[in-house]
């Protein structure tokens, strides 16, 4: 298990492993383009091999790909399904240009549909992201807090789009789960999720994890996170976690003004284990 966060690529993709380190990760996370739009930059064969080599020397182990926020593969227009399959399988092809293990994704929002009608095609354009696909970076799709009509909140629904489409896997985040309802708090909470993982997805389809303790109470259903301990979450929850999750990557996306502290918080979690 290594530990780390989410840090910006400002200045050129190159420069986000130094900055990585600097904060205290052993593996991060960037967005390889702008998260709320317009055309990725390219990446040139000089920038990955800079990239790579700024891996090595900051020894970051490995380093994953979050998607734009505004990928949606169950909306009613076809244009913006086709456009969200289309810039996924940019960042898997972009993320195997540097060596990124693996790119997640938020899956979007159905409005006037049913649900059921909806997970169709999000599980739909999902293969369409792979089709074809030779790369090397994998793709994973994110749990999210449930929000209106987001898609993928539940390990069901989860599920059965991994019953649909091989070869991908799921990035929990911990906020996110816990705003859906997901009781990783206290102890027979927690044994109750993992029984609905096992059951629904399976505990192998868990890839990564973003660690973000949660503003919100258990079931608020609002994207809303807070540093690690000091909210709703608490430690115990991260304990849990860490616990059952020991040979995957957790990555923060808490705000920067104390993220330092998080991942330290983190890795003291991980040596008392
Ligand atoms: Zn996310
Ligand atoms: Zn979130």
């Amino acid at each position: 298990m290594k530990i780390g966060c989410h840090v910006s690529i400002a200045g050129g993709i190159e420069n986000a492993p130094q900055r990585a380190a600097d904060l205290g990760c052993e593996i991060f996370q960037i967005f390889s383009r702008s998260p709320r739009g317009g055309p990725a930059p390219a990446i040139s064969a000089d920038s990955a091999r800079a990239f790579k080599d700024g891996m090595k020397k900051h020894n970051q182990e490995n380093c994953y790909i979050h998607t734009p926020y505004y990928i949606n593969f169950a909306s009613s227009n076809l244009g913006i399904r086709r456009a969200a399959a289309k810039i996924c399988r940019e960042e898997l092809e972009r993320g195997s240009l540097i060596g990124a293990k693996y790119i997640m994704t938020h899956l979007g929002s159905a409005k006037d549909m049913e649900r059921a009608e909806a997970v169709g095609l999000v599980a739909k354009g999902v293969a369409e992201v792979l089709k074809g696909y030779k790369g090397t970076t994998e793709f994973l799709l994110e749990i999210s807090a449930g929000t209106g009509n987001i898609m993928g909140d539940t390990f069901d629904e989860l599920g059965y789009v991994l019953d649909e489409v091989d070869g991908i896997g799921i990035c929990v985040d911990t906020c996110h789960m816990f705003a859906t309802g997901y009781d990783i708090k206290s102890k027979e909470g927690f044994k109750d999720v993992m029984k609905k993982i096992k059951k629904f997805v399976g505990k192998d389809a868990i890839k990564l994890i973003h660690a973000n303790d949660s503003k919100m109470e258990l079931g608020a259903r609002r994207d809303r996170h807070e540093h690690i301990g000091d909210g709703k979450i608490g430690k115990e929850g991260f304990i849990n976690m860490m616990k059952e999750f020991s040979n995957i990557d957790f990555v923060l996306e808490t705000e920067h003004d104390k993220v330092e502290k998080d991942i330290a918080v983190l890795k003291k979690i991980r040596d008392n284990i």
